[in-house]
């Protein structure tokens, strides 16, 4: 009974049952994190949020990926937050590791000029990371056989109560990239990304749609304004980054440095490929999805979606960024109009 289960030191069952979700109204997804041993009470405190507000309910498996071997105290607290299936994954140095156009050396002498100019500018580990979410994550053996992910991180929080799949919803209506909060990158990080990308975008026209949003990152004057998703948070369909022209376009970037002698960063790269390679009605704002990463905040002001959320919209930094607003207002450009303003 009741007492004895208490008396035992037990809890009680939980009240709440949630429905379970109709079958076949599931994707072939899941939740995506790299992470740290270290971090440990950061994912879990983000999982404890994710769980509550989606996944107790939609129960997608969690994929934690980490460059070093996850310790059976990293194993055992996570296990503790959710009965939904973990899989651990490690990366090998195939996928964590340096670009084959760069040297150790030079690398070094790279992050010494630039460890004052920005955050994370002496940073090796950093630069391998950022490589490694921009183009390779999907083909980790966990991962490469899912058509659908979501990135989680340590140390974000979830303040609303998602009553359907978002990932259901991006496949039913043809969206392949969603977002939460769209910030403008430091200049200084992707001091030559752009003209990469253009040389890129001159020489590969015939993988290029007829046409995208990509004048949601480019301006009349063809130069790149640093807008971009915030990829902490992405729903993404991988067939994206699985394209033949994502392929190209991120072994383009390899060769050119950037990742190492720079700090490129996958966000950028993920919304210029997405912008460049998809049409607005194929990406998505949640903007129903009240979301914080250290940093910034999204809280909904529409009343219906605020009731299910807790959090302040008058704190939201969405309403107040130029990117953001840039987002709704802008339409598709045709290729043809865009390959005349690179080739200015
Ligand atoms: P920021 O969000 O740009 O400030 O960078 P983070 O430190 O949050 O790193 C982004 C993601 O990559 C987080 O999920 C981190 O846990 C993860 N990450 C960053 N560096 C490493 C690393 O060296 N090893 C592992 N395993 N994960 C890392
Ligand atoms: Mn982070």
């Amino acid at each position: 009974t009741k007492g004895d289960d208490l008396l035992a030191g037990r809890l009680p069952a939980a009240r709440i049952s949630y429905d379970q979700p109709a079958a076949g109204q599931r994707v072939n997804g899941a939740i995506i994190a790299l992470v740290r041993n270290s971090e440990l009470d950061g994912l879990r405190k983000s999982m404890r949020m994710f769980e509550d507000r989606f996944n107790r309910r939609f129960k997608y498996p969690y994929v934690l990926l980490n460059d070093q071997n996850f310790t059976q105290e990293f194993r055992d607290g996570i296990a503790a937050i959710t009965k939904n299936e973990v899989r651990y994954g490690i990366l090998d140095s195939d996928l964590w590791g340096y670009s084959p156009s760069v040297t150790p050396e030079e690398t070094t002498k790279k992050l010494e000029e630039n460890k004052a100019r920005y955050l994370y500018g002496g940073s090796l580990s950093y630069r391998f990371m950022c490589r490694f979410q921009s183009g390779l994550f999907f083909k980790h053996p966990l991962i490469r056989d899912l058509d659908w992910y979501w990135r989680l991180e340590p140390d974000v929080e979830y303040y609303c109560d998602l009553d359907y799949d978002p990932f259901v919803f991006m496949r039913d209506h043809g969206i392949k990239y969603g977002f939460t909060i769209a910030p403008r990158e430091g200049r200084r990080t992707v001091e030559t990304l752009w003209y990469h990308t253009r040389e890129w975008i001159k020489n590969n026209t015939d993988l290029l749609p007829e046409r995208s949003l990509v004048n949601w990152v480019m301006g009349t004057d063809g130069h790149y304004n640093l807008c971009h998703f915030w990829s902490n948070f992405e729903i993404v369909d991988l067939s994206l980054y699985r394209s033949a022209a994502y392929e190209s376009y991120f072994q383009h970037l390899d060769d050119a440095q950037g990742f190492f002698y720079e700090r490129w960063g996958d966000a950028p790269i993920h919304s210029i490929a997405a912008t460049l390679l998809l049409e607005k009605g194929q990406i998505h704002w949640f903007e129903d999805i009240g979301y914080k990463h250290p940093g910034n905040m999204h809280c909904p002001r529409n009343p219906d979606m605020l009731s299910k959320c807790i959090c302040d919209p008058a704190k939201s930094y969405t309403y107040r960024s130029a990117c953001q607003t840039r987002f709704s207002k802008v339409n598709n450009m045709a290729k043809a109009r865009m390959l005349e303003i690179i080739h200015n």
